[in-house]
């Protein structure tokens, strides 16, 4: 009895330590997840019937995306959707619209996690895009305000301030914290002066 009571104190004081050692670790992971967790990871299939440019201004708008957020949005793209599957993928879906009466001079429009990207009225197709992933990630347009990713009309493909402001409020992009040190220097004043000539000038 008292041996196996000797063994159940060692297995508890084994698991006792090993236990600390997981604490440690995880304590360590749990530092460093926020930064390195997406906050959206998302895989778009996208319509075969883009073009070749009109692909790579997809791809590219994803990738700005991405560097705007500083990686919390993730969102790879996946040109393998056809009229034979399009029941099957799920969304994110992108599909390839031609101008219409009912798009009238619209460059794409998306609700919940389907977008519709009409490239022939796109003056800038990677804005558009852009602009439409944008409202995939909930956010709103600004109204008279030019010069924007998420301005209401001809959208920039350059994010501005406007823009970081609406990502922070949806809770995408996150504040900057700063990476400079200010570091102040107090001169004493009874150091006396050195003077920066040398001797003979
Ligand atoms: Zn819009």
């Amino acid at each position: 009895m008292r041996s196996l009571l000797a063994i159940l104190s060692f297995l508890t004081l084994a698991l006792g330590l090993s236990n600390a050692g997981c604490t440690v670790a995880d304590e360590h992971v749990r530092d460093v997840a926020p930064f390195a967790s997406a906050v959206d990871e998302r895989t778009v299939h996208g319509d075969t019937q883009f073009t070749e440019v009109e692909r790579l201004a997809a791809e590219r708008a994803l990738t700005a995306w991405s560097v705007f957020t500083r990686g919390r949005v993730r969102l790879s793209m996946r040109w393998d959707m056809d009229s034979t599957n399009y029941m099957d993928l799920p969304p994110p879906i992108l599909y390839r619209v031609t101008p219409s009466a009912e798009t009238g001079t619209m460059g794409g429009h998306t609700l919940g996690s389907t977008i519709w990207w009409v490239p022939d009225t796109c003056r800038d197709l990677q804005a558009c895009m852009m602009h439409e992933v944008g409202h995939m990630l909930g956010l709103e347009h600004f109204e008279g305000v030019s010069g924007q990713v998420m301005s209401a009309r001809n959208p920039s493909h350059v994010f501005g301030v406007l823009d970081y402001r609406e990502c922070a409020r949806v809770g995408v992009c996150r504040e900057i914290r700063p990476d400079v040190t200010t570091v102040t220097v107090t001169v004493d004043p009874a150091i006396p002066r050195i003077d920066p000539k040398p001797p003979g000038w």
